[in-house]
């Protein structure tokens, strides 16, 4: 059985997730998207990047047709976590994006990266079944903690083609996962390693493997705790 599996997360819903979906289709992968749900269709002037920009986020009505064949998850309702509107936050935005997108929401990354034993607590036994963190570990192993999963780099990651051909040569008997983060917003700096053009090259070297399994964040989970029971 095929234990090396690759898969994305991309976070906040700009509007660059359809530039970046239409790249996942083109390469036979798949990727997660942490939407936030109050946010949707949001439009506001931003400087950014020493530019003055308008970040949009993608639309409620776009969100099937965008996002075919990806996962949709949640990246809480507002951006912003707290025990105190933890349900709204986290299940009630669940709930408002499995509305529109016709199937379960079943994953969560913590906005800003930011989480405490309480916020895992308070997810165990519940639908979310993996929550992404930003600690990146530089590795491929199987996190220990579906619900504090760190990935392995960030898409723009200096050492990211190194961990690219260590991925490719892998042969171990053990589950490795790589896991590549980010936000498709990033994507616009005209700076190599860092724009679309750089990320294409990527997928080209890591597409069309054979041994290699590519699949959203909540199937790795899926098949990886399947084949642990
Ligand atoms: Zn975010």
């Amino acid at each position: 059985m095929k234990n090396k599996f690759l898969t994305f997360s991309f976070d906040d819903c700009e509007i660059y997730d359809r530039r970046l979906t239409e790249l996942f289709r083109r390469y036979g992968m798949k990727a997660t998207f942490f939407l936030i749900s109050d946010q949707l269709g949001f439009q506001r002037d931003f400087h950014r990047y020493g530019e003055d920009t308008v970040v949009e986020r993608v639309s409620p009505g776009e969100l099937k047709e965008t996002y075919a064949g990806m996962e949709v998850a949640t990246h809480t309702a507002s951006h912003r976590l707290s025990m105190e509107h933890f349900h709204t936050q986290v299940f009630d935005s669940a709930k408002a994006l499995s509305d529109l997108c016709g199937y379960e929401v079943r994953g969560l990354a913590y906005p800003g990266g930011e989480y405490t034993p309480e916020y895992i607590e308070a997810l165990r036994g519940s639908r979310i079944q993996y929550a992404r963190t930003v600690d990146v570990t530089h590795s491929f192993a199987v996190p220990k903690e579906w619900l504090a999963w760190g990935p392995t780099c960030k898409y723009d990651d200096e050492n990211i083609h190194v961990l690219a051909e260590e991925f490719l040569h892998y042969k171990g008997t053990e589950p490795a996962i790589f896991h590549i983060y980010g936000h498709s917003y990033e994507m616009t700096r005209k700076e190599p390693g860092c724009d679309f053009a750089s990320f294409e090259a990527l997928l080209q070297k890591l597409g069309g493997h054979q041994d290699i399994v590519y699949a959203t964040n909540l199937e790795v989970m899926e098949m990886i705790t399947c084949t642990e029971q």
